[in-house]
């Protein structure tokens, strides 16, 4: 393993102060899979505030004292240092009652979640696995340490990070820990809103998700009831191969590993089951599913507590994904003025991950890669699509002799619609020559 030079530095310290010092958790996994840690966790034997004696004269921050956690900030970036702990009783299954330091590295390792997040490093002794974290890594499992059923009922929140892990490692659940997830998924209901969502999100961007999602549906399905309708809903029509569930999991993993693309397509047929007909043909039909999916989206949303952003990047892709839209310029000038370049970019990676989950005989990826095209193009002649682009502003309606209030916002409205629409060059004379004739429209009074 390498050790950057101010993770060294400090374990050296700790060391020659008489205390241990180890690597753990995350950064030691990372590395045995040859990625780069995105950080480094230290572990010690000692006290928190022998710790901060020893890092006495560097800048330290006492970020979870009470846990034993004091952050040491680094030349390298901030380091995490924490006291070997056992965690006390969870009577809440959310956060130990108490949390007790020990001398001893095993026990610490002990109360952590998975075998591969279990493994301690020094720079001279190598790794320290008492809960054979490497076996499992090599064969891409996640198991629990211990028992476990009483590891989720300590804390429920290892059940979506057990997910999460899963997804994003692309590891299975070892047979023992996936039949406990399924048996402890209740408990699920207490764990708060903002957490779930941090590991949802995590989970959705991850390699294997595909995997997740059709494997442990029944998760989800404690914070996200909306979901479980979906789930084995035959979608009787050739435009479809899989039923919605499948359907929705296959577009999740189609689609770019952005955070609100992957929400948005896990929620985009959450309307389906309660919009289906069939006609007499014995086709189905799900007219107008779109609107019950973003109106189950933003009650999904609320309930995960999710953020004004991410609520708005969900619900715009989940309320259009099936609008059609023609390849023309003005088509595209028209969604490019509503939603701006990067909204609409994110509608059109939604339509064609949705797409290439359906039966490709009907594909209309072509016509999505179309779209995308024309707004590159528009976007290189910096045609104009917004008022912010328009060759007058409100001001220069104003100085022309257009009133002060209202009529200047219709009017530049108007004028938008004129270029968008090709009937008006987006230069400044011309469109004060066609704001005077569209106030003599509403006015029957002559402007200018
Ligand atoms: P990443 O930082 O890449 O998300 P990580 O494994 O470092 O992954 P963190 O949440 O940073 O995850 O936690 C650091 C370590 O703390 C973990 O590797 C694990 O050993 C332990 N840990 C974190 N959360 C829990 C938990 N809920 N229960 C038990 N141990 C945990
Ligand atoms: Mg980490």
């Amino acid at each position: 393993m390498v050790f950057p030079a101010h993770v060294l530095a400090a374990i050296r310290k700790l060391n020659t102060a008489g205390y241990e010092g180890y690597a753990v958790g995350g950064c030691v996994r990372d590395s045995l899979l040859g990625k780069t840690p995105h950080d480094w966790d230290l572990a010690t034997s000692a006290l928190p505030e022998q710790v901060k004696e020893v890092f006495a004269g560097c800048r330290v921050l006492e970020t979870g004292i009470q846990h034993g956690t004091v952050t040491l900030l680094t030349d390298g970036g901030p380091l995490e240092i924490t006291t070997y702990r056992v965690d006390g009783v969870y009577s809440d299954g959310r956060r130990p009652d108490s949390v007790a330091f020990t001398g001893s590295l095993r026990e610490d390792l002990a109360r952590r979640d998975f075998t591969v997040n279990a493994m301690a490093c020094h720079p001279d002794e190598g790794i320290v696995d008492c809960f054979s974290g490497k076996k499992d890594l090599e064969n891409g499992l996640i198991r629990c340490v211990g028992d476990p059923d009483k590891r989720f009922s300590e804390d429920a929140l290892r059940l979506m990070r057990a997910l999460r892990f899963s997804s994003v490692l692309g590891f299975l659940i070892h047979p023992d820990t996936a039949e406990s997830l399924l048996r402890c998924r209740e408990a699920l209901s207490h764990i708060a809103a903002e957490r779930i969502l941090s590991e949802l999100l995590k989970l959705l961007c991850g390699k294997d998700v595909f995997r997740v999602l059709m494997d442990y549906p029944q998760l989800l399905w404690v914070f996200l009831p909306e979901l479980q309708p979906m789930h084995q809903f035959n979608q009787h029509t050739p435009y479809h191969l899989y039923d919605v569930w499948e359907h929705t999991a296959r577009a999740v993993a189609a689609a770019p590993p952005k955070p609100a693309l992957r929400l948005a397509l896990l929620f985009h047929d959450a309307g389906k089951p309660s919009c289906f007909t069939r006609d007499d043909a014995g086709q189905g039909h799900f007219k107008g599913h779109a609107a019950v999916s973003e109106m189950l989206s933003r009650q999904m949303l609320n309930r995960l507590k999710a953020s004004n952003e991410l609520k708005s990047r969900v619900l715009m892709p989940v309320r259009c994904h099936d609008d059609a839209i023609p390849a023309e310029r003005k088509a595209v000038k028209r969604w490019l003025g509503k939603l701006g370049a990067e909204r609409f970019s994110a509608l059109l990676a939604v339509k064609k991950a949705d797409d290439a989950a359906k039966n490709p005989e009907f594909s209309q990826r072509p016509q999505i890669e179309a779209l995308e095209t024309l707004a590159e193009e528009l976007a290189a002649e910096n045609t104009c699509v917004s008022l912010k682009d328009l060759a007058v502003n409100g001001s220069d309606l104003l100085a022309a002799g257009c009133p002060a209030g209202p009529e200047v916002g219709r009017l530049l409205a108007a004028l938008l619609t004129q270029v968008i629409e090709e009937r008006c060059p987006n230069e400044r004379d011309a469109l004060l020559a066609a704001a005077a004739r569209e106030y003599e429209g509403y006015e029957s009074t002559t402007l200018f």
